[in-house]
This record gives structure tokens, C-alpha cells and sequence, in this order.
């Protein structure tokens, strides 16, 4: 007798819970509602008020690993997944050694993120340093650390910052004209240092210029001495929903 008023309980509560992700797919404008759009992965609003439909995971190759902690948040726009395994193979081949560690993307569906300001709309990854071990061989770690200026972990664990390997991170980056980098987020002593390591080489200086604009400093969160924050620009076609 008391089962049929459950379940019809349940039901309600199921419809109720979904439709606020139904309701703000409606207010779309109305072609991102049907082909090929309603097909698409869709980044709406901006990074710091924003939501995601349909996002793709990332996961764990040979050349990057998940960080721990951050397995139900690593959904973005494919074109951000995409370039974050493009890009993490892309040094992995020109420096084997290490993997690139990364941290959190965005929620499933997007939309505020625990400890973060951004990280909303699928357009934003947080990245790990490369490092080398006190003995100086690259390896991967499983955290973020804190690093300084000297190049030196700040916890005394005698971590060093890889200046070859985050610098071909960069240049990967800065490279990568398919998702379109809008920012990378890191603090300024690091930022100097990457761009004084390129300096010094007569390869890298190419890049130079690009690298000085790109990488900041935010000046509304936190100095970014653990991680780069990298962020892609709005995906092709998506400018009527996409912001920022
Ligand atoms: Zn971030």
C-alpha cells in the first residue's frame, strides 16, 4: 500500500532535481537547442559565472595522470581535453622522463567549483609544475607543490622546478592553435624564471614575446606557486554563449 505513494514521491523528486539542468538548457538561444549544436559540447557564460553541457572527461595516458582528489572534476570542452593529451605528449616526446600532473577541470555539468573562483565553464585546467627529485631526475608527483623563484620547493624537500620541462610546456602551449590559449596563470617569480630560461636560448626566444603575454600572475586569486592554470578560449561558433 505504501510503496505506490514512494515511488511516486521518488519520481517527483527525480523530476525536480534534473530540471534546473533541462530549464537552463531552454533559455539557450533556440538553434544551440537543435542540430548540429544539440550534438555539441557547449560552454555557456563566462569561467567565473558559467555552466557546461555534455562535457568530455579526462583521463589518465602514458604522458598524463589524473591528479588524486580531482577524479569527478577533470570535465571540460573537448577542446580542452584534447589539448591538454596533445600537449602533455608533445614534451613527453621531446623530454621522456615525467608526466604532466593535472588537477581539476570543472564539475560534469559545470557551474561553481569547491575552491575555486573559475573553473565553471569547461574552458579551465590546473596543472602541475614538471619537477626534478633532490638526486635531479624527473619524476611525477602525485600533489602540487609550492615552488619558489630559486627554483627550490618551498617545503625544503629539495624538489627542484624543471625549467627545460615547463618551459616546452609553454612553448606547447603557446603552439597549440587548435583550442587557443587565453591564459596561463602563474606566479611572477616563476614566470620570470621561465622566461629568463628561454632567454638563454637561442630556440626558444621565438616564443618569447608570446610567452610574456600569456603568463600572468591573476590579480584576484591565489599567486599560483604550485600550478599553472591554463585556459582556452571560447570554442569555434560558440560566441553568442560564450563569455570571457
Ligand atoms: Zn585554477
Amino acid at each position: 500500500m505504501r510503496l505506490v505513494p514512494l515511488l511516486a514521491l521518488g519520481a517527483i523528486l527525480l523530476v525536480s532535481w534534473r530540471a534546473p539542468a533541462a530549464a537552463k538548457e531552454k533559455k539557450l538561444p533556440e538553434k544551440f537547442n537543435k542540430s548540429p549544436y544539440s550534438l555539441m559540447s557547449l560552454s555557456v557564460g563566462t569561467p567565473n559565472s558559467g555552466w557546461q553541457l555534455r562535457a568530455k572527461k579526462l583521463k589518465s595516458s602514458p604522458h598524463l595522470r589524473v591528479k588524486k582528489g580531482s577524479g569527478a572534476f577533470v570535465y571540460g570542452h573537448p577542446a580542452l581535453v584534447l589539448m591538454l593529451h596533445r600537449t602533455s605528449r608533445d614534451v613527453g616526446r621531446m623530454a621522456r622522463g615525467a608526466k604532466m600532473l593535472v588537477g581539476d577541470l570543472s564539475a560534469k555539468s559545470g557551474g561553481p567549483l569547491s575552491g575555486h573562483r573559475s573553473h565553471q565553464s569547461g574552458r579551465d585546467a590546473d596543472v602541475g609544475f614538471y619537477v626534478r627529485d633532490p638526486k635531479g631526475r624527473a619524476v611525477t608527483l602525485d600533489r602540487f607543490r609550492q615552488f619558489g623563484g630559486d627554483g627550490k620547493a618551498k617545503d625544503g624537500s629539495g624538489y627542484m622546478f624543471d625549467d627545460h620541462r615547463n618551459w616546452l610546456l609553454v612553448q606547447s602551449w603557446i603552439q597549440d592553435r587548435r583550442a587557443g590559449i587565453s591564459h596561463i596563470f602563474v606566479a611572477k617569480p616563476l614566470r620570470k624564471r621561465l622566461l629568463d630560461y628561454a632567454r638563454k636560448n637561442k630556440n626558444y626566444k621565438l616564443h618569447l614575446n608570446a610567452a610574456a603575454v600569456l603568463l600572468k600572475q591573476p590579480r584576484s586569486s591565489s599567486a599560483h606557486d604550485d600550478h599553472f592554470h591554463v585556459r582556452i578560449a571560447c570554442p569555434k561558433r560558440q560566441a553568442e554563449i560564450c563569455r570571457g
